[in-house]
């Protein structure tokens, strides 16, 4: 690919275009459509290669945008799909059958693990919870059935950076497929596919899509892993609208630079809850008093403007004051758009407990001027001090 050299944001702007087949404009139109008329028989039958065939199966809208995201995670293939946690189940029933046996990592997104206990396991396919911390240590839970280990790193909600590398020399050793959801560090920040994953997650409804306004999926194969994926979505009649598709390559061409603000703001904010008197740790890799910081140091590029706070013990009337009138800070979920979020973390833990008293905040550092947004989170410390 003549991309290998290039860097990320020369990609991020770059891929994906189709200008020469759109009259010269710099975006791909939305293409709406079911149908797709064949000039000859022969192309309808799909005897003659018909560069598109039928709407599900891509239109140039899906295609921009799955070139761009493929170009830039250096991967074989990218599907689109409708939302991040499709992603996710996609890609795993896209590698397992009856019979087999995954390693979900114990720090997953919460509705990965309800799909591996729920839907999963009635289709016979059986899930162990890993520690997050167990690097190669996971060759002792590998079986024979063993067909995938799943990665999310830094783990959602409580931050936790796996060793990519050596879980995927073991995985691959015992012909196990690697999963992972790099939502967190986006392929700008984190280069899944060169560190050993083979079908590497986004929701793109995060970072990608970038403004809150869209609710999409990704999954990047590598070579040994594009054909099967392919196959699964067109088997399923998964699809992403060309709306959305569009919507979402318009955030991805200026991602990199929106990452790099939400690092810094993310950055600052961590620093400054550091420092407070309520606050019992702060969970951010790119800390250096965190204890994932050397293995970020090695893997990682860059952060992005999602990390975890532990407060210290406090009564749910003065954890209420202190969100209820915060003003840059909305409460809800997904992230990854302009704007700051703060919402408690509710994570389930079966392999080991986290070590927290009291209440765990995710903040998502938002591109608001980090002045207001530390007064306002001081502003909710002083309501918190007189509830
Ligand atoms: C939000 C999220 C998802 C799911 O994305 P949706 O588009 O909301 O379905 C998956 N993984 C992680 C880490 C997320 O934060």
């Amino acid at each position: 690919m003549s991309s290998k050299s290039k860097k990320p944001e020369t990609i991020a702007v770059g891929a994906g275009r189709m200008s020469a087949e759109h009259f010269g404009t710099v975006n791909t139109p939305v293409y709406r459509t079911s149908t797709i008329l064949h000039p000859t028989l022969a192309s309808l039958r799909n005897e003659e290669a018909a560069r598109y065939q039928y709407g599900c199966l891509g239109t140039p809208t899906t295609e921009s945008f799955e070139h761009a995201v493929a170009e830039l995670e250096g991967a074989a293939r990218t599907v689109s799909v409708p939302t991040g946690l499709n992603a996710i189940t996609t890609a795993i029933l896209s590698v397992v059958a009856a019979g087999d046996h995954i390693l979900m990592v114990d720090s997953a997104y919460g509705p990965a693990r309800r799909f591996c206990n729920g839907a999963l396991k009635r289709m016979g396919v059986e899930t162990t919870y890993y520690d997050p911390l167990i690097g190669a240590g996971i060759e002792a839970l590998l079986k024979p059935n063993t067909k995938v280990v799943f990665c999310e790193s830094p783990g959602s909600l409580t931050f936790e950076v796996q060793d990519i590398p050596a879980i995927a020399e073991v995985a691959h050793k015992h012909g196990a497929a690697v999963l992972m959801d790099n939502t967190w560090a986006t392929p700008i920040y984190f280069n899944a596919l060169k560190h050993g994953v083979d079908l590497s997650i986004q929701a793109a409804t995060k970072y990608i899509g970038g403004h809150s306004d869209v609710m999409l999926g990704t999954v990047s194969a590598n070579e040994a892993y594009a054909k099967r994926l392919e196959t699964f979505v067109h088997d399923m009649g998964l699809y992403a609208s060309g709306d959305d598709c569009f919507l979402a390559l318009r955030g991805l061409r200026t991602m990199p630079v929106r990452l790099a603000r939400h690092w810094g703001n993310g950055l600052t904010l961590a620093r400054w809850l550091m420092e407070r008197p309520e606050v019992a740790r702060v969970l951010h890799p790119a800390l250096e008093s965190d204890p994932g910081h050397k293995l970020w140091k090695r893997d990682f590029t860059g952060a992005c403007g999602l990390f975890g706070v532990v407060l210290k013990p406090i009564s749910d009337a003065k954890l209420t004051a202190f969100m209820n009138g915060l003003k840059h800070f909305g409460m809800g979920y997904s992230w990854g758009g302009f704007e700051s979020l703060i919402v408690p973390a509710n994570f389930v833990r079966t392999v080991k407990t986290f070590p927290a008293d009291g209440p765990v905040l995710r903040i998502h550092a938002g591109l608001e001027d980090t002045g207001d947004l530390i007064a306002d989170l001081e502003a909710g410390f002083a309501r918190m001090e007189a509830a």
